[in-house]
């Protein structure tokens, strides 16, 4: 982290604008809007500031720039046109230990400004450590849509109940728990629409109901974490996480995920191989139990959907019968992220009417109905080790699979450094082999993965010569 984000608290201090044009005035305004006192320095003046001068909002100094106009200042803003007078401004604000902000110039500036999105009291700023201020507005543009406009009195009215809540719930965890149940549900409904009474009585109503209730019962949410890209999280996916207590995550689950994890949560990896020993299936289901059974809101994070080659069936049945109840929600499955990777659609009018997802991992592949996979007319993905490729090859060849059919190799689908390996089933083998392809990687069969070709040529491009690389 380049810039340390901080809130000022500039209530009755006194700041400094160097400057009194449009740009100036934008920054008075927002200085005002913090209740600062503002001491504006410039020879001359626009017609914005001259009626906030004249409205005796701001102290406005007719002169050019000195640095004896830094006493007493605690903040200071330099957004003149010339380069010399701004880092006279930042030259003069440094000797003295006061953070300066020279517009639009980052080099001379000690502060940057951020973009804001303004819901006060809630206030998001961004920053892109000066390196993209075009991208920062993009980024407010995009959150500005995202938060509702009452989003203001929301935050104040949980700050006005805040006290009653308290003293109905003592205990923290559950205090927290019927926080995020409130900001989830109809009474932040209520408050959002603007119907203040409603949320009162529905407070009353729930405060004391979660009052009088016993124990905490826990809850166990399966969540899908997608392919690996963080961006391919569902939004729900992403709410759960940042409010799960504790988290079991499974090898698939890529590093940038974890990262949209609660902080404080408690991360247990479930994937982790000690030797030759990954954590039992048995452990996870006690994990699980004795986690949820504590009153802990957990998250069973798995690549991919958690209804996929997940095992989840077997973990919402053992929930199911413990009593304890269980929310999934779908992410989106390898198949489809390496579809999306390699550019090849799954079904395609006249080339491709279905799609069969299959595990060839395992002792599995023995029980596959081969002849049918190995049917034209149809797309198979393959979700395997990267050991079982030579097999399936062998298999679908063997029961009349041509040696033309084209097939397509998806590694580490949805990560930076994704992969696509195009060719048939006649040279795939060799070429995976040349490749050293590494797990986890699938394989798509069928005519559509024909497409990959040009996808792979711009992958392999791209990572040679790092254009378009993040
Ligand atoms: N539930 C998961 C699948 C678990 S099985 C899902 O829905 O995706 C594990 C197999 O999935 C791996 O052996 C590999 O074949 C495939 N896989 C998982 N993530 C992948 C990725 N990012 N790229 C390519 N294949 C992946």
């Amino acid at each position: 982290m380049e810039y340390l984000p901080v809130f000022l608290n500039l209530r009755d201090r006194l700041t400094l604008v160097v400057g009194a044009g449009a740009v100036a005035a934008r920054k008075i305004d927002l200085l005002l809007k913090a209740q600062a006192r503002v001491r504006v320095v410039a020879p001359t003046l626009n017609a914005d500031v001259a009626s906030l001068r004249d409205a005796g909002r701001i102290q406005y100094i007719a002169a050019p720039f000195a640095p004896e106009y830094f006493s007493d200042v605690a903040f200071a803003i330099a957004a003149t046109d010339s380069t010399a007078v701004n880092q006279a401004v930042a030259n003069a604000g440094a000797a003295r230990g006061v953070f300066v902000n020279v517009v639009d110039e980052t080099e001379s500036s000690t502060a940057i400004m951020p973009a804001i999105v303004d819901r006060s009291p809630i206030v998001v700023a961004i920053g892109t450590s000066a390196l993209s201020p075009t991208l920062a507005r993009r980024l407010r543009a995009q959150l500005e849509a995202m938060l509702p406009e009452r989003l203001s009195d929301l935050a104040r009215w949980s700050g006005e109940v805040r006290e009653r809540v308290s003293r109905a719930l003592p205990d923290l965890n559950r205090r927290r728990r019927f926080w995020d149940q409130l900001f989830a549900g109809n009474i932040a409904s209520a408050v959002l629409a603007g119907r203040r009474r409603e949320a009162d009585t529905m407070l009353d109503e729930q405060l004391r109901d979660a009052g009088g209730s016993g124990a905490v019962t826990g809850e166990v949410y399966l969540i899908g974490a997608g392919p690996g890209d963080p961006d391919l999280l569902t939004l729900r996916a992403l709410q759960l996480l940042s409010q799960a207590d504790v988290v079991l995550y499974d090898r698939l689950v890529s590093r940038a995920v974890l990262e949209r994890v609660r902080r404080d949560a408690h991360c247990i990896d479930v994937g982790k191989q000690s030797g030759k020993h990954r954590v039992t299936q048995e452990r996870i289901h006690a994990l699980l139990l004795e986690h949820a059974r504590a009153g802990k809101r957990v998250a069973r994070l798995k690549g991919g959907d958690p209804f996929i080659f997940g095992r989840g069936g077997e973990e919402i049945d053992l929930l199911q019968q413990a009593g304890i109840p269980v929310f999934v929600v779908p992410g989106v499955t390898a198949a489809l992220g390496a579809a999306a990777a390699a550019c090849v659609p799954l079904t395609q009018r006249g080339v491709a009417p279905s799609v069969t997802l299959v595990t060839a991992t395992g002792e599995g592949a023995a029980e596959l109905n081969w002849p049918a996979l190995a049917a034209a007319s149809q797309t198979v993905v393959f979700y395997m080790g990267v050991a079982q490729l030579p097999r399936i090859v062998e298999h679908l060849r063997a029961h009349g699979a041509p040696a033309d059919r084209p097939v397509a190799i998806v590694e580490r689908a949805s990560l930076p450094d994704q992969r696509v390996i195009a060719g048939s089933l006649g040279n795939i083998g060799e070429l995976a082999q040349r490749s050293q392809v590494v797990a986890p990687a699938l394989l798509i069969v069928g005519e559509v993965a024909s497409r990959a070709a040009q996808t792979a040529q711009q992958l392999q491009t791209r990572l040679t010569t790092g254009v378009g690389k993040t």
